[in-house]
Parts: structure tokens; C-alpha cells; sequence
């Protein structure tokens, strides 16, 4: 496979920009070798800059659950561009799309729109910390909730990836905000609870965790989650950056029966533009400026593109809610028969490979894999025209443009490195 110009251009690249790219994952660091520049994208098909093509198994981490360039969601970028591309003002259109999240999720009593996942947890952080009037953060190791500062303490995603537990640059006094506790732990949650009930402001988690690979939450789990914090006076937020829009349409608090304190989106709602949301309780959202007094703004926040792209996005998964059962007979399929020695993990279309024996249930046992043999079975399937998460701890996401034959295809790719 020729990869003469993505190496100029990370050459290129590195000079000017840290590691070349603009996020660290797309560095390919957690499996070797030249990360690839995109050329284009299309349906589930993404071009490199020397033309090589590849079945997309990351789709832009989650947004792209219809898969690249679909039509509604072009169009409505199309139609947005005719009337400006940012007003510094409010449109009929973020209502609209605040109405339509609500009408999946009904648990969105109130929303604020934002520009990206981490904007969205952090502020939804802030807003439970005015409301219960503490300071501390539950989290779990493992979990990625973007890089607020207080929130990557033993995250997931590049972090894991790169062997970092606590980045630099975070003041200790930030850090001490947070506990970071074993998922799918509940004694751990209980004894938590029990030193410091009074002075927890929110429990966050991924409700399915897409961040350490794919990890589904026990049922005692989220039950005890719920009990816990309500019994302690703590908010309950589901980080559904991720799940919201991908897992159903209800996100993962449909698919589980639970209705949260407060909820984060990104990643789908935007249809592939940056975008973020939080909401929920109405009583704890009022206390969110004009209304309240806790403080979050944003120069670009309901951006028309974002947002028209988003609302189209949303509208089709609403008119055509049998693309969950699609999507869910396809990753199955793709699933199905794990090669001896890989634990497979899928919820809907989220899914990873584990190069370990072990079932994986948290951060301790994610680490149990063989992270090299990962990477070599990574650049088998990209040598093979598939293009997986270049991660071990990532999730892998199917889109509904991926065909009967992109499956059988990726199949046999996968089967034939074993
Ligand atoms: C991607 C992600 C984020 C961060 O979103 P950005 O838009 O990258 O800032 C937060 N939480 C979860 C669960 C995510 O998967």
C-alpha cells in the first residue's frame, strides 16, 4: 500500500502542529506506523491522500451513524448556508432541535446547546455543583468525558492509549475535586458514598463505555447508581456524548429504563459538524444563566450549520427507527464467531475486540490486553482496506451505509489474522 503522502504530510505536519494532528488518537502512536490523511469520505468509504480506500469502521468516533455525505444531512447544510453561518443572536432552528432531543429523550426537561462533548460535560459539571452547592465529581477509571481539567483523572481514549493517568497541567486542587473509582463496582460506589455522601455534587459515567473499548454497565450497577445518588442528594449524570443517538434512539438511558439527573451529548447530534448539548432536570437547568447564576456562554454555541445538520440527522433517525434493528443484525453479524482469544464486546453498533481471555468488565481488566498483537491485527485489516479504531481502547462503530458485502468483507479480513 502506497503511503508516500501521508508520511510527507505528517512530516509536514509535525512541524507546525504537536504529533502532526489534532487530536493524539489519530497518530496511530497506540498501534505504529504512518497515520493516514483523509482525502475524502463517502457512504462508509474513506480515501486517504494517496487514493487507498478503506471500509470506515470509526466513523468520525460516532457521528456518523448514517454514514459519510448523506443527502438530508447535506442538504440541510446546503439550505443553512443560504441564510449565514452564525448570528450571535437565537434561531427558530435550536429550539427546533432542542425539541426534537427531547422528543428521543424524554429525561430532557431543559437544554443548552455547546460546541462540543467537552464543553458539554464540564458545564453540566458546573451546573450540578451550583445546584447541590458541592464540589466533588464521581468518575470512573476508564471513562473519557473530554479533557476538562478536573475529569482526566485515569481517563479512557488517548489516555489509556498513551499510558497517561493524570495529564500535566491540571492543578492538584482540581484533580482532588474527582474520585475515580472501578466501573461496575458497587461496593467501591458504596464506600465512596459512605465517607463523602455530603460533599458529592455528581456521579458521571459513560452509560455504555465506549472510551476503554466497549463496556457494558451491570444491571446492580446502574441500579445501585440510582439509588445511591438519590438517597445522597448527588445528580446522576449520564455522559451519552457517546451512546446518545448511537445505542438507540433514546440513548443508553432508554435502552437501561433510567431516567437521569442530567445528560451530555455531541458526536451524533451534530451530524458531523462540532456540537454539544446538555440537559435535564428542569429545577437544576434553571440554574443555568440568564436564569440562574451559573455562568456558560458560547460565541458559536447553536451554530446554524451544526445545528441544521444535527436536526437533520435527528429527523431521519426519527422518521426511519428500524435503522437501530439494522444496525444491530449488521454488528451482529460482524460479531459473530470471536476468534479464539478475543474478547468481543458489542452493544448495538459499538463493538471492540479485546486481545485477551478475560471478559472485560472495567479499566483493570481492559489492561489485560495484548496492546501489540492489537496493533498488528490493526494494520492487518488497514492493509486489507479496513479501517478500525487505531486503538485498542476505542470503540468501533458501524454506520447504516455499511453494505451486506462491507461486512462479509470485514469478516473475513478479521478471521483471516487469526
Ligand atoms: C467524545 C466524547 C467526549 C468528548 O467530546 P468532544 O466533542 O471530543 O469534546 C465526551 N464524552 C464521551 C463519552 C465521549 O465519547
Amino acid at each position: 500500500m502506497n503511503t508516500t503522502k501521508s508520511e510527507a504530510l505528517l512530516a509536514r505536519g509535525q512541524k507546525i502542529v504537536p504529533g502532526g494532528v489534532n487530536s493524539p488518537v489519530r497518530a496511530f502512536r497506540g498501534v505504529g506506523g504512518t497515520p493516514r490523511f483523509m482525502a475524502r469520505a463517502n457512504g462508509a468509504r474513506l480515501t486517504d491522500a494517496d487514493g487507498n480506500e478503506y471500509i470506515d469502521f470509526i466513523g468520525s468516533w460516532g457521528p456518523m451513524l448514517l454514514g459519510h455525505r448523506h443527502p438530508e444531512v447535506l442538504a440541510a447544510i446546503e439550505d443553512a448556508l443560504t441564510i449565514g453561518t452564525s448570528f450571535g443572536a437565537p434561531t427558530e432552528r435550536e429550539i427546533e432541535l432542542a425539541e426534537e432531543m427531547q422528543d428521543a429523550v424524554p429525561s430532557l426537561e431543559m437544554i443548552r446547546l455547546v460546541n462540543s462533548g467537552t464543553e458539554a460535560t464540564m458545564s453540566a459539571l458546573r451546573v450540578a455543583r451550583g445546584f447541590t452547592g458541592r464540589e466533588l465529581t464521581v468518575k470512573f477509571e476508564g471513562c473519557y468525558h473530554g479533557h476538562v481539567d478536573s475529569l482526566l483523572v485515569k481517563a479512557g481514549s488517548g489516555m489509556a492509549t498513551l499510558g497517561i493517568a493524570d495529564t500535566a497541567g491540571v492543578p492538584k486542587a482540581f484533580a482532588d475535586t474527582t474520585f475515580a473509582l472501578p466501573y461496575n463496582d458497587v461496593p467501591a460506589l458504596e464506600r465512596a458514598f459512605a465517607a463523602h455522601g455530603a460533599n458529592i455534587a455528581a456521579v458521571i459515567l459513560e452509560p455504555v463505555v465506549g472510551n476503554m473499548g466497549c463496556v457494558s454497565p451491570s444491571r446492580s450497577f446502574l441500579d445501585a447508581l440510582v439509588s445511591l445518588t438519590k438517597a445522597h442528594g448527588a445528580l446522576l449524570v449520564f455522559d451519552e456524548v457517546m451512546t446518545g443517538f448511537r445505542v438507540a434512539r433514546g440513548g443508553a438511558q432508554a435502552l437501561f429504563g433510567i431516567r437521569p439527573d442530567l445528560s451530555t451529548f455531541g458526536k451524533v447530534i451534530g451530524g458531523g459538524l462540532p456540537i454539544g448539548a446538555y440537559g435535564g432536570r428542569a429545577d437544576v437547568m434553571s440554574r443555568v444563566a440568564p436564569v440562574g447564576n451559573v455562568y456558560q456562554a458560547g460565541t458559536l454555541s447553536g451554530n446554524p450549520l451544526a445545528v441544521s445538520a444535527g436536526l437533520a440527522m435527528l429527523r431521519h433517525i426519527r422518521a426511519n427507527q428500524g435503522l437501530y434493528d439494522e444496525l444491530e443484525n449488521k454488528a451482529a453479524a460482524l460479531c459473530a464467531g470471536p476468534p479464539k482469544g478475543v474478547t468481543v464486546n458489542r452493544v448495538g453498533s459499538m463493538f471492540t475486540f479485546f486481545f485477551t481471555e478475560t471478559p472485560v468488565t472495567d479499566f483493570e481488566t481492559a489492561k489485560t490486553c495484548d496492546t501489540a498483537r492489537f496493533g498488528r491485527f490493526f494494520h492487518h485489516l488497514l492493509a486489507n482496506g479496513v479501517y478500525f479504531p487505531p486503538a485498542q481502547f476505542e470503540a468501533a462503530f458501524l454506520s447504516n451505509a455499511h453494505t451486506a458485502a462491507d461486512i462479509e468483507h470485514t469478516r473475513k479480513a478479521i478471521h483471516s489474522f487469526f
